[in-house]
């Protein structure tokens, strides 16, 4: 018997219409959803699926690379210490251990898919190695400044000339299917409901294993510099189907993202900091030193805390980075994309201060999953940035995410490669009922709430939190998901109100978190407990839906 937990689906069930049967399904094509699926025996039939075009999504706009130990001055240890420090007490070790051991091997799988990482100057013959922030030595490996493209370019390559891999891109996954939901013995994951977002209709995809490499959740916040699919879908899903999720509070803001009516998601780049670019006020006066005696220089999360408070405290819109005061041809050389793309919304960077805003950038907690990608629910698996692993702690140190795709991608490959045969075919299910839905004639609710999500989730959970502004944001979502639940049983499904409904989710599940976190530690900061409390809060928090079962 299959059932499914989902409250429109429940009441909408009838006889299957467009049915698919893979052996296995991955929902996400980034690095962590193409790398599974090419890692897996070619016998399988594997289906890719991609909300919208293949290579839309965080890994396409990775830029500065791939930690990995590949200098013989570094060393698996130097690794692991460094990403333990920077995840501020929360990291697990073995966890960690696990992708600094894998890391090399994982390079050389990038390289043999023809990835062109960045070399030496002649005569040395190894790769251009960077430093990035919380690393003691230079272990970033990368394509120049735009790594994850490259990445991503060649393994969609790789995975358009598998016969066994099939690729729906335009195709957004609901919610996942639960066989044996009820009766517990059994109860496992078989597929998930999908909308063709071309054609508007729900189909029925049914495999053997299901994996979640959504990617991350963003986009709840109103600056982020993540593409317009870091809605957080699958971690929505994932705790929908009975899975747990933890440390949803430790979302990583990057301080400087252009702040521009037009331009989506650009960051500008660390790098502009590092030589010389002054943070200034709306009145051209700086204000770092205030904050940090490093100044522009201070980490990350430092930096990003000050803008936020200036701006918080001032009423203004985005503060200014300044680098103009450098040659034209210094800054022309060193960041040619930040100009052209500056220029093209009229900044001229060689004369004008950059308007920029900290944005969301990478959530570092996500679905619960095991050192194979296992999750709660047999047969599902959780991998990338929607999962949670134990590796980032409380801060991600830079460069590891990609990595820890890779890593998972191949032990769950070879896990589920392992274990397939033993596993039963999916039964026959019933398939998604439009018949008692309408067209929506009110679509201005879904983008009014939208906007407001996003808004409130910025203003009142974001860079500096407080209890006040946490309950604040809880009664709105709590508001939302009614007014949610309403829209989504009545009125036919469209993309928006699926990545609506997934927000709204995940930003219950970052505020419930947020809450439960008295003290400060890593990304997150809050004013009425703005110290560590190593007494009560060393372990990660855990959020357990209601219809968790622990088998
Ligand atoms: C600007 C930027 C710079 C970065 N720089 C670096 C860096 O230098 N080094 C580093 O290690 N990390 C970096 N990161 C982080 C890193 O890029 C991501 O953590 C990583 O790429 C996540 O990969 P993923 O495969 O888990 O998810 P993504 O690459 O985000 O892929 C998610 C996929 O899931 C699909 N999807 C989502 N929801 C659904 C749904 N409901 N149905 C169907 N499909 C769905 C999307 O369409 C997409 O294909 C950066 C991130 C950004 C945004």
């Amino acid at each position: 018997m299959i059932q499914d937990y989902d409250p429109k689906t429940e009441i909408q069930q009838s006889l299957m219409n467009t049915h698919h049967h893979f052996d296995v399904l991955v929902i996400g094509s980034g690095a962590a959803g193409l790398s599974l699926a090419l890692r897996l025996p070619q016998h399988l039939q594997v289906a890719v699926i991609s909300k919208r075009a293949l290579s839309e999504g965080n890994t396409y706009y990775a830029q500065g690379g791939i930690a990995a130990v590949l200098d013989e001055n570094d060393s698996i240890e130097s690794h692991i210490e460094d990403t333990f420090d920077a995840g501020a007490g929360l990291c697990d070790r073995e966890v960690i251990r696990q992708v600094a051991e894998h890391g090399p091997e994982n390079i050389q799988w990038l390289l043999d898919k023809g990835v062109d990482f960045t070399r030496e100057q002649p005569p040395s013959d190894g790769f251009h190695l960077t430093r990035e922030g919380g690393h003691s030595k230079r272990r970033v490996v990368h394509a120049a400044d735009a790594t994850g493209k490259e990445v991503e370019i060649r393994i969609e390559q790789d995975a358009r000339n598998r016969s066994n891999i099939h690729l729906f891109e335009d195709h957004n996954a609901i919610d996942l299917i639960l066989a044996n939901r009820e009766q517990g013995a059994n109860r496992r994951c078989v597929g998930a409901y999908i909308l063709n977002t071309e054609t508007s209709h729900v189909e029925t995809v049914l495999a053997s294993v299901t994996v979640i490499a959504t990617g991350g959740a963003s986009k709840v916040y109103l600056y982020t510099s993540n593409p317009d699919v870091a809605t957080g879908d699958g971690i929505a899903m994932a705790w929908r189907a009975g899975c747990r999720v933890a440390n949803m509070e430790f979302i990583q803001f990057h301080p400087t993202c252009l702040y521009h009516p037009e331009a989506k998601s650009f960051l500008i780049t660390e790098a502009i900091r590092g030589e010389g670019g002054k943070l200034l006020r709306a009145d051209g006066s700086r204000f770092m030193h205030r904050f940090d005696e490093r100044a522009e220089l201070a980490p990350r999360d430092i930096v990003a805390r000050a803008i936020d408070h200036e701006m918080k405290r001032l009423g203004e819109d985005c503060v200014y980075l300044d680098i103009s005061h450098k040659p034209k041809t210094f800054i022309i050389d060193h960041f040619p994309t930040i100009y052209s793309r500056c220029k093209e919304y009229g900044i001229d960077i060689t004369k004008d201060p950059i308007p920029v805003v900290p944005a969301a950038h990478y959530t570092c907690g996500g679905i619960i999953s095991n050192a194979l990608g296992q999750t709660d629910i047999p047969n599902l698996y959780a991998i990338g940035e929607a999962s949670y692993t134990g590796l980032h702690g409380a801060n991600r140190m830079a460069s590891n995410s990609l990595l820890e795709c890779l890593v998972f991608a191949q032990a769950a490959a070879n896990d589920i490669a392992a274990k397939i045969d033993s596993i039963p075919k999916p039964p026959q299910i019933c398939a998604w009922d439009e018949s008692r839905v309408t067209d929506s004639d009110e679509e201005v609710v879904v983008a009014h709430n939208w906007d407001e999500l996003r808004r409130f989730m910025w203003d009142y959970v974001g860079i500096v939190r407080t209890n006040k502004r946490l309950e604040r944001a809880r009664r709105r979502i709590n508001l939302l998901q009614h007014e949610i639940r309403e829209y989504y049983s009545n009125f036919r499904v469209t993309n928006d109100l699926l990545e609506l409904r997934n927000l709204v989710e995940v930003a219950s599940l970052i505020v419930r978190s947020a809450q439960s976190r008295k003290e400060s530690r890593g990304l997150h900061y809050t004013l009425n407990f703005p110290k560590r409390d190593d007494r009560y809060q060393c372990s990660p928090t855990i959020l357990i839906p209601d219809n968790y079962d622990p088998e």
